[in-house]
């Protein structure tokens, strides 16, 4: 149901950025220049990878967290605070255990002000609506997590949001569990019996995106901004199977699993643009070495080469197989086209070696490729007792990264550092040391 009006914006982004101050005083850029418009009518999905911003972006248009720079505008008003026309279903239910369903459910009516009597009246209109009837003075310990759900579905709607914002609201629940209560919202939505005028949906779930969504934006990591923005016209219920639903989903796998293309807005046509010249600093994620090799083997073993059918065959989500593919594409070991996942010559290299030559592999893509590594290394061959503390690691990644993910990136650094042999890492004292001297012709470029 796309029953757009056309003049009418819900909610207008304009240059929205978000930043936040280390304690080293460096600014980390999470949101970069978002642009976007929600219209009214519309169910749209905020797609990307973990960290990729998504529910800092949907907490920036409810007025939770203002912008760095740039505007939110609520009706073509700028936003200040709160904002009036939002409610929020979090995936971790947030209900008061020691409140009844009721008395949840009420909660959000009470901080508008409502009077106990209209209060109450909603609130089991909503309870009534949402499938708890009968469980109105039941606390929220004694439920499903598919009904502590409901609750937290009844409690947002009771307030009527014009915009209902949800972030990742089926990911504590079962899969089956998760799948009914997507298509009870979407009959509550499309028979209008929930008095929303637009919905946005927080979720790394492509399948669900396109489910659920009318239009879905993409986003990427670091810092976060919109690769792609995509409608969705297939007819609601949708089809998994359908080669329709399978091209979208295609679509996207290929826009996510594709960080440096450079995809933006127009909704019909999907440009790509150059890379910009400054390469970010690397981001490394959080996968072991064996993960990498596990995922090169599989691949040298079928012929199916598109990723996102080999993620199915593992019965893998998106978020889970991604991390190991940049990983495997970050040591030059696969590559990626058009969705379509296959080994380079180092890549077989590596699944045909020895322990040893896998070891020597990792080791000069790691020297040749990874900037931290290369860091590291310089600076431990430049001390003379090639000892470093990781404080001064650290530093540097707090240049780039939030002090938390700073944290992960040296572990992931250290970790594969350590299977190379390039240094090893010694607990408690937290210094890194040079294992031994790596000859020059390893480091071709840096
Ligand atoms: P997503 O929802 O896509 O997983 P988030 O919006 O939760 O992403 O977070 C994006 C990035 O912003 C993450 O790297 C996270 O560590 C960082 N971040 C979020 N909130 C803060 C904060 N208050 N201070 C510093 N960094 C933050």
């Amino acid at each position: 149901m796309t029953v757009k009006t056309a003049t009418e914006h819900l909610i207008t982004l304009r240059g929205v950025s978000k930043s936040y101050q280390q304690p080293n005083g460096q600014q980390i850029v999470i949101l970069e220049n978002i642009n976007l418009e929600l219209h009214p009518g519309e169910i749209v999905a905020l797609l990307g990878p973990s960290g990729s911003g998504k529910s800092t972006l949907m907490r920036t248009i409810a007025g939770l967290i203002p912008p760095s720079e740039g505007q939110v505008l609520y009706h073509d008003t700028p936003l200040v605070g709160l904002n009036p026309g939002v409610a929020i279903v979090f995936q971790s239910f947030a209900l008061y255990p020691w409140l009844t369903v009721l008395e949840n459910v009420e909660l959000g009516l009470k901080a508008k002000g409502e009077p106990p009597d209209s209060r109450r009246q909603k609130a089991l209109r909503m309870i009534d609506v949402i499938g708890l009837d009968g469980f109105e003075n039941a606390y929220p310990k004694e439920l499903s997590g598919g009904m502590r759900q409901r609750v937290g579905f009844a409690r947002a709607l009771a307030v009527e949001p014009e915009l209902l914002c949800m972030d990742e609201p089926f990911s504590a629940l079962d899969v089956l569990t998760a799948e009914n209560l997507r298509f009870e919202l979407l009959d509550l939505w499309l028979e209008r019996r929930i008095p929303t005028k637009a919905i946005l949906i927080v979720t790394h779930g492509i399948e669900e995106a396109v489910i659920l969504a009318d239009r879905i934006i993409v986003l990427g990591r670091n810092p976060g901004r919109v690769r792609a923005d995509l409608p969705v016209t297939l007819p609601h219920y949708r089809d998994r199977k359908h080669p329709s639903f399978q091209a979208i989903v295609d679509q996207v796998y290929t826009i996510i699993t594709n960080p440096e293309l450079e995809t933006v807005e127009p909704a019909a046509t999907v440009s790509v643009e150059a890379p910009k010249k400054e390469p970010r600093y690397q981001s490394l994620p959080p996968v072991r070495v064996g993960s990498i090799a596990g995922l090169l083997e599989l691949l040298e073993d079928r012929q199916e080469k598109d990723l996102y059918r080999v993620a199915q065959e593992l019965q893998l989500e998106v978020d889970e197989i991604l991390p190991i593919v940049e990983a495997a594409k970050l040591m030059d070991f696969v590559e990626l086209a058009q969705g379509d996942i296959s080994l380079t010559p180092i890549g077989y290299q590596f699944i045909n070696g020895s322990i040893d030559d896998r070891k020597q592999i990792v080791r000069s893509q790691l020297l040749n490729y990874i900037r931290i590594v290369q860091q590291i290394y310089r600076l431990l061959e430049a001390k003379r007792n090639q000892r470093i503390p990781e404080e001064l690691v650290l530093d540097i990644l707090e240049n780039h990264f939030s002090p938390e993910e700073a944290e992960h990136q040296l572990k992931t650094a250290i970790d594969w550092g350590r299977y190379a042999e390039i240094y090893g890492y010694e607990e408690p004292s937290g210094q890194i040391f040079l294992e031994q001297a790596v000859s020059d012709e390893s480091l071709v470029a840096s």
